[in-house]
């Protein structure tokens, strides 16, 4: 086993504090990878204050992995020492059933993709799986990604959760030119929605509960901003756009949002209200509409992705934070206090 440097919350809501964990010898197919960056998803913080029941703890965080490959396995033919990857919300699905087969491993439906963390290595040795707030990672290179030079390594960690969640439903739902696409929620999924359906073409507008990041959106590609706290927003966007992206995990007014869906428009949630959503069928029979949601997306449009980023100047706006300050920036980003996505640098693990 190999003795690694990481940050693990020990129980529920605890705070995160400075461990030693072991991660399982470089197998045939393995990449042993130098984590330089790991981006703070919201989805971190959820689990590490148990939002959702999931529970194991000790609990290292961090699903947004950037870094180098230190060492790769004999069967290892996509990398070599010294490569630029990221390692992003899995590393590991059954690989056998139709989606696995057809790059949609995040809905695998032999058994579920194994999490970064939080979960098991049910396919194989059966460990906990534990994150990137840690000094180096072992994974299959089947889960391993290539960062092109363009991206620097610590704008390109967000992309491998926050990127890819947004990316994936703005491809899906065909956003692109003459498409009016608005986001919910301008945070670290929410500024890099903005960022890749302004490079795909659409027409973005970014609906925030107020106007304080107004230059910010406009400046990262939307054409329009909106509050919605001001109930007028709701009156001119009436019918507006194509496809909206919800990135909050409050609980929305579904009914409100649906009616700024024009006719055959999408809803996506991209969120998880700890609350069922609710909405009114009329809201969606009078226009044909649809809710929707989206988890981040597979490895091959994953992939796909980082190389549509490097090519465009997609990078995530990013905050680089030392270890010692991982708890004050949970409580930023649980306030909406954050521009746009804490990353830490890991040499301070
Ligand atoms: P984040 O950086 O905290 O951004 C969320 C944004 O939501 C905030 O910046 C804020 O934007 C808005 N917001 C917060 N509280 C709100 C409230 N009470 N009412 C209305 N708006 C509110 O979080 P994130 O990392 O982008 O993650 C967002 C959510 O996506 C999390 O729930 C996470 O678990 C989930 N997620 C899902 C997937 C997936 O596969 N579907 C993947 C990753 C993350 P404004 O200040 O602009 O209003
Ligand atoms: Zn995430
Ligand atoms: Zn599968």
């Amino acid at each position: 086993m190999i003795a690694v440097s990481a940050y693990a919350a020990p129980s529920a809501g605890a705070p995160l504090e400075r461990t030693t964990i072991e991660r399982r010898p470089v197998g045939e197919h393995d990449v042993l990878i130098e984590i330089k960056y790991v981006g703070i998803c919201h989805t971190d913080i959820h689990h590490v204050r148990d939002d959702w029941g999931r529970g194991g703890f000790p609990l290292v965080p961090g699903h947004e992995i950037a870094g180098t490959v230190a060492e790769v396995g004999p069967g290892v033919t996509k990398y070599r020492s010294g490569d630029r990857v990221g390692v992003g919300c899995m590393v590991d699905s059954c690989r056998q059933c139709e989606n696995c087969r057809n790059g949609l491993e995040v809905y695998c439906t032999g058994g579920g993709f194994v999490g970064t963390y939080a979960d098991s290595e049910r396919y194989t040795d059966g460990s906990p799986t534990q994150g990137g707030y840690s000094t180096y990672i072992v994974v299959d290179e089947r889960f391993v990604l290539r960062i092109p030079d363009a991206l620097s390594l610590e704008q390109a960690a967000p992309l491998l959760c926050a990127g890819i969640t947004t990316y994936s439903p703005l491809r899906h739902w065909n956003a692109g030119p003459g498409k009016k696409v608005a986001v919910i929620g301008l945070g670290g999924l929410g500024h890099l929605g903005v960022k890749f359906a302004h490079a795909l073409g659409a027409e973005v507008t970014v609906l925030s509960q107020s106007l304080h990041k107004q230059e910010d959106g406009l400046r990262l590609g939307a054409d329009h901003y909106y509050a919605t706290s001001d109930a007028k927003t709701f009156q001119e966007l009436a019918g507006t756009f194509d496809l909206i992206l919800n990135t909050v995990s409050a609980s929305l007014d579904g009914d409100a949002y649906l009616s700024l869906l024009r006719t055959d428009g999408t809803l996506v949630y991209l969120g998880v209200p700890e609350k069922p959503v609710s909405a009114n069928i009329a809201s969606l029979m009078l226009g044909r509409k649809s809710i929707a949601s989206s988890g981040i997306g597979g490895i091959p449009e994953t992939q796909e992705m980082l190389d549509f980023a490097a090519a465009h100047g997609v990078g995530a706006d990013v905050e680089v934070i030392g270890a010692e300050q991982i708890e004050e920036a949970y409580d930023r980003v649980a306030r909406s206090d954050v521009r746009y996505r804490f990353v830490i640098d890991n040499s301070t693990i």
